[in-house]
């Protein structure tokens, strides 16, 4: 079989190398066909869950629901969760979209956007109520910014009833999450869990449909209630993407435990960080603690990051375009699980050959 090219896109990313035999498998046991109220899906639902507890740390009373994307998230956030007002801690593009759909969906509550620089860390106000949502983007994946648990903990802390909901898209699945400081948490799974795009997962805590419970608004076909409901029986609100939850079940079943996927993934991004500081580029976020360890950005002279891109490209390596403000003047690498560090070695070659 012939190989992809080598992509170091935060997303959608490069898949486990593993997908061609899974896809093969799952048509082979038919289950590219199964009905999703059969017994079939049922046991397929119920296996993933477990495997999302038993590799990913996930707690036992949280629901897990498959959605179509962390586009659709968003969504169901603003309709299911925000009951009177949202607050919105961002520092990049996905931060942002997250707080504009918010806005729109629910022009009648108090939206509020409270974005903070790079290098910094968001200033968590005195007070929230505890019907609050709050919105946190764990790993901003346009410009490689991070959230260390302990601010997540601490707006726990501050705030012990508000629905905290964070967007881990490229980091579920790369490094482990204070679970028990967040209410909801959704990716899809087209970046850090290296799956193919066209499904996301909207998993969330006891406390959230409580939330969606009282809120009571149950007239979106993906709502929290219908949701929930639907999932007590292993099922779903609509035919899922079936094929991708074969290969979450597959790719998990395959996973080491978060722990030691979070080791590998923080050894890697701290030996690219230091390679590539000694290259023609630099990381654009400068404070290490608050670079991501999933989605590497580098910065450098416009010119040299359109050749570099190019003469990678020849060699068949990928690399991220930067996003959004950072476009022009940054690329991006992603350091996720499915990526072989044997790819990484190709582009420390091509990197240390690359005339300056
Ligand atoms: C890619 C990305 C999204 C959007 O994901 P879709 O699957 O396109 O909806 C949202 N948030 C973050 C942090 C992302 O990286």
């Amino acid at each position: 079989m012939a190989e992809p090219p080598i992509s170091f896109y935060p997303g959608p990313s490069q898949v486990w190398a593993a997908v061609p035999q899974y896809v093969q498998e799952a048509y082979e046991a038919g289950i590219l066909s199964i009905n999703h109220r059969s017994p079939q899906f049922e046991e397929l639902a119920q296996k993933t869950k477990h495997l999302l507890h038993t590799r990913l740390s996930l707690p036992a009373d949280y629901w897990v629901f498959y959605i179509s994307s962390a586009t659709e998230a968003w969504e169901i956030l603003a309709q299911s969760l925000l009951k009177r007002r949202s607050w919105h801690f961002f520092n990049g593009a996905f931060g942002k979209k997250a707080y504009h759909y918010a806005q729109k969906l629910r022009p009648d509550a108090e939206v509020i956007a409270q974005a903070f620089p790079l290098n910094s860390l968001p200033q968590l106000p005195e007070k929230v109520e505890a019907s609050d949502l709050i919105y946190f983007t764990h790993n901003e994946t346009s410009n490689g910014t991070y959230l260390p648990s302990a601010i997540l903990q601490e707006a726990r802390q501050k705030y012990p009833e508000a629905i905290i909901s964070l967007d881990a898209t490229s980091s579920l699945g790369g490094i482990g999450l204070p679970w028990q400081a967040l209410d909801v948490v959704y990716a899809s799974v087209q970046k850090c869990l290296g799956l193919p795009a066209g499904m996301a997962l909207f998993i969330c805590s006891p406390a959230a449909i409580a939330q969606a419970e009282a809120f009571g608004l149950s007239t979106y076909y993906n709502n929290l209630i219908s949701l929930r409901d639907n999932m007590q029986e292993w099922q779903t609100t609509h035919t899922p993407n079936v094929l991708n939850i074969y290969l979450l079940m597959r790719s998990l079943e395959a996973s080491p435990q978060i722990v030691q996927t979070e080791h590998k993934i923080r050894q890697r991004a701290a030996k690219y960080y230091q390679f590539f500081e000694e290259s023609l580029f630099q990381p654009l976020v400068s404070k290490p603690a608050y670079r991501s360890p999933t989605v590497l950005t580098l910065q450098g002279e416009e010119f040299l990051i359109d050749r570099f891109k190019k003469e990678a490209s020849k060699q068949n390596i990928i690399l991220g375009n930067g996003y959004g403000d950072w476009k022009a003047r940054s690329f991006r690498l992603a350091n996720f699980p499915a990526i072989a560090d044997h790819h990484f070695k190709l582009l420390e070659d091509f990197t240390t050959n690359f005339p300056s």
